[in-house]
């Protein structure tokens, strides 16, 4: 008799804890913020307790005070400033730093995670920003080498004490996923997480329909898309120069930079978009793919059975072939082109 009581009170917990977690509540809530120096945006489709909102909410400021590269006390400063020392920091920021180094040597350097000598002295947000001294540059060029990096397990440590970690290239991906995990969990299956462009969209419409995703035009001040794309159940990341940059005697000065050279990375692109299926992929490649330009990206885009579409300062728009079929091209002052 009493065990059956405590069967009672324990389908009883059940019920009430399923209530918080997806299955009522009301539908299309979004979190919105400024984290990451970009804008967060998790739009929840489905019926969805306000706790699922707190919850996105709690581990973005999480994941922004970890991997920050501004907050004195956060991991990555934490092994920044070290000076060469070892550093115990959480499993999260390892996996993070390991896969900034597995985009590094896949790219063969054209991404380098230790970039952070070199952007560290660019300030596209500055009042009147300006092009680093050129010694300085050099200098910074030579701390720069993925190959520096020493995790024993847990501790870091930065073999050259005047390397410094970026993670801005891959920390919004890597979030973008656990987002999606926690979601998940939650019983979530529709929504469309948009870290500053970093996006996943999770399952479909709620009508079961794809979703319609926009590519920027570049250098528009109000977000005009110039394509659409539609998607479901996938990660879709944009690079592009247009989204920090300065100019100067009309030459644009943007913050994807080419390890090799410590100046921004001029591949005769304006933006690479990746499709594929995790967040943390896609945001790497777009980055990579920008460095290392059209032909170069290809055999990286077949190994990893990614999609992509590339604006090139010419206003040429090339598209790869999985993506033709749902892709259009909305913009006339651009001309899709084929390879
Ligand atoms: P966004 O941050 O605008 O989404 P990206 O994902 O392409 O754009 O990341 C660009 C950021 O990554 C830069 O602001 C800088 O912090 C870092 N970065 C710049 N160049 C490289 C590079 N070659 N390899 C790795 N990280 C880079
Ligand atoms: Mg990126």
């Amino acid at each position: 008799m009493r065990y059956r009581r405590i069967t009672a009170l324990l389908a009883a917990s059940v019920l009430i804890l399923s209530g918080c977690s997806g299955f009522s509540g009301k539908r299309n809530q979004t979190y919105t913020d400024t984290l990451f120096d970009t804008v967060v945006n998790v739009r929840i489709y489905d019926a969805a307790d306000d706790s699922v909102l707190k919850g996105c909410e709690e581990l973005c400021k999480k994941y922004d005070a970890m991997f920050s590269r501004t907050a004195e006390d956060s991991e990555i400063s934490r092994i920044n400033n070290a000076g060469g020392a070892p550093v115990e920091v959480s499993e999260e920021t390892i996996t993070l730093i390991e896969k900034g180094i597995y985009y590094s040597e896949m790219s063969n350097g054209a991404f380098d995670i230790t970039i952070g000598s070199i952007s560290s002295l660019w300030d596209f947000k500055a009042e009147s920003p300006s092009i680093p001294d050129a010694a300085a540059i050099s200098d910074a060029v030579s701390h720069v080498n993925y190959k520096n990096i020493m995790i024993q397990d847990n501790p870091v440590r930065l073999l050259d004490p005047y390397a410094k970690l970026d993670v801005g290239a891959v920390a919004k991906g890597y979030i973008a996923d656990r987002l999606r995990d926690y979601l998940e969990e939650e019983g979530i299956d529709h929504a469309m997480i948009d870290l500053g462009g970093n996006i996943i969209a999770m399952g479909s419409k709620l009508d079961g329909s794809d979703y319609n995703i926009g590519i920027q035009k570049p250098f528009d001040e109000n977000g005009t898309p110039i394509t659409s794309v539609k998607l479901s159940d996938k990660s879709i990341v944009t690079s592009g120069v247009y989204q920090r940059y300065f100019e100067q005697d009309g030459k644009i000065y943007h913050h994807i930079l080419d390890p090799k050279t410590g100046y921004p990375a001029d591949s005769g692109l304006i933006s690479v978009t990746i499709v594929c299926e995790k967040g943390w992929l896609s945001d790497g490649l777009s980055t990579a793919c920008f460095v290392l330009g059209y032909e170069d990206s290809l055999p990286l885009l077949e190994t990893y059975q990614a999609e992509a579409v590339f604006v090139t300062e010419d206003k040429e728009v090339i598209v790869t072939d999985g993506l033709k079929d749902m892709f259009t091209l909305t913009d006339s002052s651009y001309e899709q082109v084929e390879e």
